[in-house]
């Protein structure tokens, strides 16, 4: 079992949800000495494209470009991914042995049901974490906040972070998914992310979140909950 603890800690939906949407702040994250941990919640079986072999091999060598703590899998089902009972304590025990200050996870607003189910799973076994009656292996844990990428669905984001310096090594570790994306040689369905244009519409969608805060490439959060500034010059004037 591992019980690696972290600083922050990111669950994803499948095993390139990830890459795609907040590797470059687990990146800068991880440059500012920050311990981190990634999480797929299931093994992308289902998907149009790929294996479930083939994709372990995928994030495994990503992995190794973004040079996180460590990876794993809970195997929660592709295309079954819901807010139920024993999906629950499986990512509440994920939350108690790795103890992350901050959890990221999909908006419960998405196109794909599974990011929408870990989007509402991850919410309230953040909760059910901090309760001890709450009947999960493990010591109870509260993160501090829990913060949501954008995936295919754009929510307003309430913050942005600078991933300029980070962005050429997040897509390193993105394409490693070739499986998922544009291939002129494969005879595999398309899907939304298997298109030519794929990239070319990542790269806009980065730069137009880096617009917003004058950077060149930027990933774009949303957080429930206000925050509060201590000390709004010196906030402001960074
Ligand atoms: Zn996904």
């Amino acid at each position: 079992m591992n019980n690696t603890i972290v600083d922050v800690l990111a669950i994803g939906a499948h095993p390139d949800d990830i890459e795609l949407c907040c590797a470059g702040t687990l990146l800068r994250l991880q440059d500012l000495g920050y311990k981190i941990g990634i999480v797929d919640a299931t093994r992308g079986e289902k998907g149009t494209r790929g294996t479930a072999e083939g994709r372990a091999l995928e994030a495994q060598k990503a992995l190794e470009i973004m040079g996180f703590e460590f990876r794993e899998n809970l195997d929660l089902g592709d295309q079954h991914v819901q807010d139920t009972p024993d999906r629950r304590v499986k990512i509440v025990e994920c939350i108690r042995r790795h103890k992350p200050k901050l959890v990221f996870t999909h908006h419960p607003i998405d196109r794909h049901p599974d990011h929408e189910g870990v989007g509402k799973l991850v919410k309230h076994a953040m909760f059910l974490s901090g309760a001890a009656s709450f009947e999960a292996q493990g010591e109870i844990h509260v993160p501090h906040r829990l913060i949501y990428w954008m995936a295919s669905w754009v929510h307003e984001p309430n913050f942005y972070v600078d991933i300029t310096a980070y962005n050429d090594r997040k897509l390193e570790a993105a394409k490693m998914h070739g499986s998922q994306f544009y291939n002129p040689d494969s005879d595999e369905p398309p899907t939304s992310i298997s298109n030519a244009d794929f990239w070319e519409k990542h790269d806009i969608r980065h730069r137009w979140f880096g617009q917003q805060i004058n950077v060149k490439y930027a990933e774009g959060f949303y957080v429930r909950e206000k925050f509060k500034v201590d000390d709004p010059v010196a906030f402001f004037t960074l």
